[in-house]
C-alpha cells in the first residue's frame, strides 16, 4: 500500500500489528489460537433469576438520581416477521421487553425522532407504568432541517409520541463538530429555546450526543454552557482509536471519556457492542475472551468493559429481542467492574479484532434509504461478518490454500442480499455520506466491495 495514501486508522493498525509481530492476515491471527489448543467456544446464556436487579449508580450532579447502569437503547426494537426492515415494530414484544426491563431495575430509556417509529412504540409501552418510575431520554434529530419552527414541531411531536409532558434527559443529537453545532443548534436560536424549556421544567437535564474528533469535543466543552451529561461511543475496539474515515483528526474513546470525567460530566455510553459486531466476533476471538472470562459471552465482556469506568452513568444497549435483554440483565445484575489487568486483556482483544479489516458500520441506518436502493448496512454487514469469520477472500492471493473456500463462502453470503441492493447499484451520489455518524466513505467502500466481487468473478 502506498504509505502516503494510508488512512490514519490503517497507519495505526499497521503500527499495532508491526509492534506485535503480526500481519493483517486471518491465518496468522488464527494460528496462535490453534497453537494454544483453544477451541471456539459456544456462546453461553444464563437466564436471570426472578429477583435479579441491574445495578444503579447515583449522581449528585443530577439531583441525586439513581440510574441503572444498563439503559435500554430503543433504536433496534424487534419488528414483525415478514417484510425485513420495512416491517412494522412488534409492539407486543416491545411491551413485554419494557415490562421485563422495569421489573429488573432498568430505569433509563433512550430514543430519538431519528429512530423511525421508536418514540411512538416506546411511549405506548411505557404508558402503563408510572411516569416517575423511569427516566426518559430523547433527542433533537435536526439533521435535515435546522429551521427553528421545524425543530419546535419535532420537539412537540416527541412529547406527544412519548405520551409525556417532560423529558428527563434531552440531547442535541449527534454533534460532529463546531460547524455542525453552530448550524443546527446555535445560529438558529434553538439552544436558547431549549434552555427556556429547561427553565420551564419540560427538559430536566440537557446534554448532547457526540460523534466527532477529540478536538471537536474539546471545543464543545470549552463553550459557556453547562452540559449535564454527554453521550459518546465507547467500546474496547474504539478505546485507543476510533475511525473517522473522512478525517485525519485523532479520535478515540479513551480521550473522549477522560475529557468528560475530568469535568465531572456523567457519561452515557452508546455502541458498547458496536452495533452488535462485538457480540458476534470470530470463533477465535470468542474463545480467547472466554479463556479469561468464562462467565461472559463476548457481548457481556464488551458491556462490562464499557461500563467499568466510574464516570459512566449509563451504558445503552439496543436490544432487539427478549434473549438479548435477559442476557444483559444477567450481566448487569452480577456486575463486577473489570480490573486494570482485565482492561489490558480486552485491549489485546481489540488489537486482534483490528487485525482483520472492518468497515466501522454500526448498522444504525441513519444513511438509509439510499435513492438507488443499496442496502448500505447490509452490504457492510456481509463484508464484516466474513472478515470476522476469517473468510474474506483476497483475489490477489489466489494461491492461498483456503482461497476457494473463502470465495465460495463470501459469494454465497453476498447473494443473500436482495436483488438490486448490493454494492454494484451505488452510483456514488454521496447522499448518504453526511448522514453517517461514523463518517464512513460509503461510496468508496461500495466501490471496493463491488471490485472485490468482480475480481472473484
Ligand atoms: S453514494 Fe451510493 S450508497 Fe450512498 S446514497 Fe448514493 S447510491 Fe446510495
Ligand atoms: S453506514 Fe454509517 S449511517 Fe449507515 S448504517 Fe453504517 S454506521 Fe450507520
Amino acid at each position: 500500500m502506498d504509505k502516503n495514501n494510508m488512512s490514519r486508522r490503517e497507519a495505526i493498525r499497521a503500527m499495532m500489528l508491526a509492534g506485535a509481530g503480526l500481519a493483517a492476515s486471518s491465518s496468522l491471527v488464527a494460528a496462535p489460537l490453534k497453537m494454544a489448543g483453544l477451541n471456539p467456544a459456544q456462546q453461553k446464556f444464563t437466564e436471570p433469576a426472578k429477583g435479579d436487579q441491574v445495578i444503579h449508580r447515583t449522581w449528585k450532579s443530577l439531583n441525586g438520581e439513581s440510574i441503572s447502569l444498563l439503559g435500554m437503547g430503543c433504536m433496534r426494537f424487534p419488528r414483525k416477521a415478514g417484510a425485513g426492515r420495512r416491517a412494522p415494530l412488534d409492539q407486543e414484544q416491545i411491551n413485554q421487553m419494557i415490562d421485563y426491563a422495569l421489573e429488573h431495575g432498568i430505569n433509563y430509556f433512550d430514543t430519538a425522532p431519528a429512530y423511525g417509529d421508536s418514540e411512538r412504540a416506546t411511549g405506548e409501552a411505557l404508558s402503563k407504568h408510572k411516569r416517575e418510575s423511569y427516566f426518559l431520554a430523547t433527542k433533537m434529530s435536526s439533521f435535515s432541517n435546522a429551521d427553528l419552527t421545524a425543530c419546535k414541531e419535532m420537539f412537540a411531536r416527541s412529547l406527544k409520541n412519548l405520551r409525556t409532558t417532560y423529558f428527563d434527559y434531552f440531547l442535541l443529537h449527534s454533534i460532529s463538530d463546531m460547524a455542525d453545532f453552530n448550524h443546527r443548534f446555535k445560529d438558529n436560536g434553538l439552544l436558547d429555546w431549549l434552555l427556556e424549556q429547561k427553565k420551564k421544567g419540560v427538559i430536566r437535564h440537557l446534554g448532547f450526543s457526540f460523534h466527532g474528533s477529540n478536538e471537536a469535543l474539546r471545543q464543545l466543552l470549552a463553550l459557556p454552557y453547562t452540559w449535564e451529561f454527554v453521550q459518546i461511543q465507547m467500546n474496547y475496539v474504539d478505546w485507543k482509536d476510533m475511525p473517522l474515515e473522512d478525517s485525519n483528526e485523532p479520535c478515540d474513546s479513551e480521550t473522549l471519556y477522560k475529557m468528560l470525567a475530568e469535568k465531572n460530566i456523567p457519561v452515557v455510553i452508546m455502541e458498547p457492542i458496536r452495533g452488535g459486531a462485538l457480540a458476534n466476533v470470530s470463533d477465535g476471538l470468542k474463545a480467547r475472551i472466554q479463556q479469561r472470562f468464562p462467565q461472559f459471552t463476548p457481548a457481556a465482556a464488551a458491556l462490562t468493559f464499557a461500563s467499568t469506568p466510574a464516570a459512566v452513568m449509563c451504558t445503552l444497549s439496543g436490544m432487539s429481542n427478549m434473549q438479548q435483554l435477559m442476557e444483559n440483565v444477567y450481566t448487569f445484575s452480577h456486575f463486577k467492574p473489570m480490573t486494570a489487568e482485565d482492561n489490558a486483556y480486552m485491549l489485546e482483544m481489540a488489537r486482534l479484532y483490528n487485525a482483520n479489516p472492518h468497515i466501522p458500520c454500526t448498522a444504525c441506518r441513519y444513511c438509509m434509504p439510499c435513492p438507488r436502493g443499496v442496502e448500505i448496512p447490509g452490504v457492510f454487514g456481509v463484508y464484516n461478518a466474513l472478515s470476522d469469520e476469517l473468510m474474506l477472500p483476497d483475489p490477489k492471493n489466489k494461491k492461498d490454500k483456503d482461497f476457494k473456500e473463502k470465495k465460495k463462502a463470501f459469494l454465497k453470503r453476498y447473494a443473500t442480499l436482495a436483488q438490486g441492493t448490493d454494492a454494484s447499484n451505488c452510483v456514488a451520489c454521496n447522499v448518504c455520506v453526511p448522514k453517517c455518524p461514523q463518517r464512513i466513505r460509503i461510496p468508496d467502500q461500495m466501490r471496493k466491495i463491488h471490485k472485490l466481487v468482480k475480481d472473484l468473478g
